[in-house]
């Protein structure tokens, strides 16, 4: 297939290596980075050009209605836009309407599974999109990833993330606090998981992420806190699930209070390029 790949950074480079490595043709652009093994284009307008298939993996939903505006005028009828940012439902939404308006496919798929899953092949996909659609996108999340869901149609596959990513961060500081409470009160944290992980108050969190060195799976809680999955992203994903509640009404409280933690950690104690477990450290006082 013959596929441009715009936004080639931490997750778009390895993202676009899987499929040069499955045999397809990929033509890059960025407009700062720059991998030596990948193909770029001068333009946005010369990388879209003759595309099947055009994938997005971009910071935020502003970049990508830009990048949308510039490309849809300048890609193949019929052709697919695939966006794998994690961006709000409303730019999703959006986006997918002018893809149509276009006379082009469009799925929104942001992805979990973090670097090493873009590296790897095993992201997960949460799409949102048109049957037919889909079905064009599928053996290329078969590449990227281990699974792909086909949540509904334009912005389902927002909605999906922002919803997970709300959980994971409300229990993420679920968990560290706990660990926190254990500290004090002379509970040790080997004894904590064994009982935690294998109890009503396990979790992903817990049993796959563990927060405390030295305990369960190895995580970056045991590599000094190197993210995985950044607090500053975390903090991002968290205001989308808000922005999306405050949109249609939805009460979150454990998502808004989630939130305000993580911009406190984030924002005034600096920690945004700490993995987000590193909540634990500092709820602990370590
Ligand atoms: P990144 O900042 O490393 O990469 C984004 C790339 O987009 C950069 O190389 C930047 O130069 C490029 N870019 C910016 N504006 C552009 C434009 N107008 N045209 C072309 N390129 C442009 O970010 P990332 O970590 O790769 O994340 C990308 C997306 O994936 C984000 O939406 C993020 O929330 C999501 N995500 C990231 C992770 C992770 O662990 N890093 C996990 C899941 C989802």
């Amino acid at each position: 297939m013959k596929i441009t790949f715009i936004g080639l950074g931490n997750m778009g480079a390895p993202m676009a290596r899987c499929l040069i490595a499955a045999g397809h043709s990929v033509t890059g652009f960025d407009t700062m980075a720059a991998p030596d093994d990948i193909t770029c284009a001068p333009t946005v307008a010369a990388a879209v050009d003759g595309a099947e298939v055009v994938i997005t993996m971009l910071p935020n939903g502003d970049i990508l209605r830009s990048v949308a505006e510039d490309i849809h005028p300048a890609m193949t009828k019929g052709a697919l836009h695939l966006d794998c940012s994690t961006v709000d439902v409303q730019s999703a939404r959006d986006v997918a309407a002018s893809a149509e308006k276009t006379g082009l496919l469009s799925v929104d798929a942001p992805v979990s599974g973090g670097i090493g899953g873009a590296t790897n092949g095993t992201l997960t996909f949460m799409a949102g999109g048109s049957a037919a659609a889909f079905a064009i996108a599928d053996p290329l999340f078969d590449i990227m990833g281990q699974k792909a869901v086909h949540c509904g149609e334009a912005g389902a596959g927002q909605a999906a993330k922002i919803c997970n990513n709300m959980i994971l961060g409300a229990t993420m500081i679920a968990t560290c606090e706990a660990f926190a409470l254990a500290d004090k009160l002379g509970l040790d944290r080997q004894k904590m998981f064994d009982v935690v992980s294998t109890s009503s108050g396990y979790s992903w969190s817990m049993n796959a992420y563990c927060p405390a060195p030295g305990v369960g799976p190895e995580t970056p809680a045991d590599n000094s806190y190197i993210p995985g999955f950044a607090a500053s992203l975390m903090l991002k994903d968290l205001r989308l699930a808000q922005q999306a509640a405050g949109a249609v009404n939805a009460s979150t409280p454990m998502g808004e209070r989630a939130t305000e933690v993580y911009a406190d950690f984030v924002e005034l104690q600096g920690m945004g390029g700490m993995d987000f477990s590193a909540m634990l450290p500092f709820l602990a006082g370590d």
